[in-house]
């Protein structure tokens, strides 16, 4: 199984090496519960307490702003359900914020939801967007750093400041960009950030919520003091030292790791575009969108089927288009930005790591132009 190709690092990525180093004394000797009293304890709160420096560091944040959670799902959720007022939420947000805005539905909260820009250079929101669903009461607005499905990043700053001149607090879940663009919490402006490490070669079921000074959240969790009060539960220790690891490494590197999935995203779009005449990039081009980052549709070849010949062929990717087990249901990220049905159904989303390379990439492309002849559409 050693020539598999993974090129699926929206979905999840490796775990660091270095990161997997640091955490082991965590997961052997140095085993100890940080609020205990004695000397097993000691070691251990050091870990936490460097790991939320580090992390803060990355994101120009203070340490005490940084809260641990066990992953992105939680931090979104935490934001959703600890907030008052109206909610404003982009439609195109990861389920994690918008089941949680259905579940505060439920309970009678109102929720206003605003559409992306649509069409060709769509994919984005802007603060015109909030401006024109503006209703009184909103507490808080909820939008993206970058989408999950079409990678296009959005102008956090100002869509900030737009909620903020609006008397709104403004979160934004930056899953998908943390390790991967800067983020600089101060720049962008944001009450709330959410992040998650295995978007960033750390460990699975750990993230971390930043909360601005001053902020206050109602707690998701009750029991003890960890997290200030804030987050009751024992500290996953080990994952928080791995997640930190992982991000500064990855923060540290950015811009060569950008710089070489720019080019093997640029070789994979000119790959494709050689053999098939008209393949739909979603999103902008590159430079607007996630490193790595590349969203293709091929019309009139439903996305599921291809997305599992490529999988016998070795290669993972992932579909834009998440159907249910009938297959007629479309990614609710295509419909806001409008995709045809055709288009959201032939949807498949291809994203590059860092351990990539161009061989692998050249494997991509000569198997899809091998798949797609078999299907009868190659025309060159
Ligand atoms: N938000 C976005 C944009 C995501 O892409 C994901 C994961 O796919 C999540 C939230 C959920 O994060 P986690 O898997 O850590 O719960």
């Amino acid at each position: 199984m050693t020539n598999r190709i993974y090129a699926d690092h929206a979905a999840t990525t490796p775990l660091m090496p270095e990161a997997l180093e640091a955490m082991l004394p965590f997961l052997k000797e140095n085993f100890g519960n940080p609020s205990s009293q004695h000397g097993w304890a000691k070691p251990v709160k050091r870990a936490v307490a460097d790991a939320r420096t580090t992390i803060a560091e990355c994101i120009n944040a203070a340490p005490e702003e940084i809260f641990f959670t066990s992953g992105g799902t939680e931090a979104d959720n935490w934001v959703v359900k600890g907030s008052d007022g109206r909610l404003m939420v982009s439609a195109y947000e990861h389920h994690a914020i918008l089941n949680a805005a259905k579940s505060e539905a439920a309970r009678g909260r109102d929720i206003v939801y605003v559409r992306p820009k649509v069409g060709s250079g769509g994919g984005y929101v802007m603060p015109e967007k909030l401006s024109k669903s503006w209703k009184d009461g909103i507490g808080l607005v909820s939008v993206m750093t970058a989408n999950n499905e079409i990678g296009t990043i959005n102008p956090i700053h100002l869509l900030s400041e737009f909620a903020h001149k609006r008397g709104a607090l403004f979160h934004t879940d930056a899953v998908q960009a943390v390790g991967h663009i800067p983020i600089d919490v101060r720049e962008m402006g944001v009450d709330f950030l959410s992040a998650s490490a295995h978007k960033f070669n750390g460990p699975k079921g750990i993230g971390f919520l930043y909360i601005r000074k001053g902020q206050k959240l109602r707690s998701l969790l009750d029991g003890g003091q960890q997290e200030n009060g804030f987050r009751a539960g024992t500290e996953n220790v080990a994952a928080i030292v791995g997640m930190a690891t992982a991000l500064k490494n990855n923060c540290t590197r950015m811009d060569e790791i950008s710089a070489h999935l720019e080019e093997l995203t640029l070789h994979l779009r000119m790959g494709i575009e050689r053999f098939y005449d008209n393949p739909v990039f979603l999103g902008a081009g590159i430079g607007s969108q996630l490193p790595g980052f590349t969203s293709v549709s091929f019309p009139g070849h439903p996305a599921e089927g291809l997305m599992h010949m490529l999988d016998l062929k070795g290669i993972a990717v992932s579909t834009g288009a998440a159907c249910d087990s009938r297959n007629t249901r479309v990614s609710h990220v295509l419909k806001a930005i409008n995709a045809t049905n055709d288009i959201a159904h032939s949807t498949i989303r291809i994203t590059l790591g860092a351990e990539n390379t161009i061989a692998e990439v050249n494997t991509i492309v000569s198997t899809l132009k091998q798949l797609l002849r078999g299907l009868g559409t190659i025309t060159r």
